[in-house]
């Protein structure tokens, strides 16, 4: 991992690094980059903004080089492809050196004015300050039900309690972040990473905004992948559940299959049955072929696991020190 190194001796300690994945963002970049300036411009203490531009298809990057200096100090990342918001991710928490690290999507969906909110819930003495939403403005009631859906499934299966309506918005202090860092696995589930180390947590409540500009970059598709990476990354319980499936179906199996022969014993057999011998066999077939999926799931991740393969390659690093004294507009 290439650390970009500061210019010149700094004197004052960084205390927050703020990490903006930005995928094809070239439409709001800059606006965000004022309010988030804005914000940061009032804080008193040493700042780092990190750009980390995931392979964007779009100008990002080149914006990205080009936004104007403000007091914080900027880093420009960019991968060397689109490698997916959670490598992003990991990428800027390696990048980062603040004493307390916030992650802040690039659409404005995450308003920058609560940073000043979350440092002082960290002051106060917390690790993690968890931003969770009041409402899902701008989204349909699908999405709001399957998300909901989600993280019920999601908090049956995993060990680690997953905080329901809780994004990638969160302040984490040094010491949370380093734990994340040295994690090993290459499937990186964040929101799960983020709730595995434990420590002191706290929850604020915000309204999500809708989307400043562009689109989302999720589909229900990529959703479900998302949503079974979670899954199978954070337990084994879904092959528990399987287990447990196969055991009852066999000793249901195993009385029904007395009673026949009783039955075909004392009653004798006139050649019937078809239809119920359809049904269990289908109801046979259809457990048994979404056991195997299940398995598959788990042993496809076994596989990309024991690859090893780094979870992001950097194609370049910028880095623009904080200028000490900034007219405001
Ligand atoms: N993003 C990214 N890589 C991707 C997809 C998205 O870095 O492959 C970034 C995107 O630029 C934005 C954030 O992740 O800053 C959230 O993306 P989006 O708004 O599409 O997700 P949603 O808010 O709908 O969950
Ligand atoms: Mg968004």
């Amino acid at each position: 991992m290439i650390k970009a190194q500061p210019q010149g001796a700094q004197k004052r300690p960084l205390i927050l690094s703020v990490i903006v994945p930005v995928y094809n963002e070239s439409e709001g970049l800059a606006y965000t980059h004022k309010r988030l300036t804005q914000v940061l411009d009032a804080i008193p203490e040493r700042c780092e903004i990190i750009y980390i531009d995931d392979g964007s298809k779009d100008n990002s990057w080149e914006l990205v080089q080009s936004l104007p200096s403000s007091s914080s100090d900027h880093v420009g990342i960019t991968l060397s492809r689109n490698f997916g918001k959670e490598a992003a991710m990991s990428a800027g928490l390696q990048q980062s050196r603040g004493e307390a690290v916030i992650l802040i999507d690039a659409d404005l969906q995450d308003p920058p004015e609560l940073i000043p909110q979350m440092l002082e819930a960290w002051r106060g003495g917390v690790d993690v300050v968890n931003m969770k939403r009041r409402e899902r403005l701008g989204e349909s009631w699908f999405k709001r039900f399957t998300a909901g859906s989600f993280y019920k499934v999601m908090n049956w299966a995993s060990d680690v309690p997953i905080p329901e309506n809780v994004g990638d918005f969160r302040l984490m202090s040094r010491q949370v972040v380093d734990h994340i860092n040295q994690l090993p696995e290459t499937n990186r589930y964040m929101k799960g990473l983020f709730a595995w180390p434990g420590f002191k947590q706290t929850t604020l409540e915000f309204d999500r905004d809708p989307r400043a500009v562009g689109e989302t970059k999720w589909n229900y598709g990529k959703l479900f992948s998302f949503a079974m990476d979670g899954i199978s990354s954070f337990s084994i319980r879904p092959l528990r559940l399987a287990t447990w499936c196969g055991l009852v179906t066999a000793f249901s199996a195993f009385a029904y299959g007395a009673w026949v022969v009783a039955k075909t014993l004392i009653f004798g057999e006139a050649v019937s049955g078809y239809p119920s011998m359809m049904v269990v066999q289908l109801l046979l077939g259809g457990i048994q072929l979404l056991a195997l999926g299940l398995i598959g799931e788990y042993l496809g991740r076994v596989v990309m696991e024991v690859k090893q393969r780094p979870q992001y390659l950097v194609r370049e690093v910028s880095h623009q020190d904080g200028v000490s004294s900034v007219v405001s507009l």
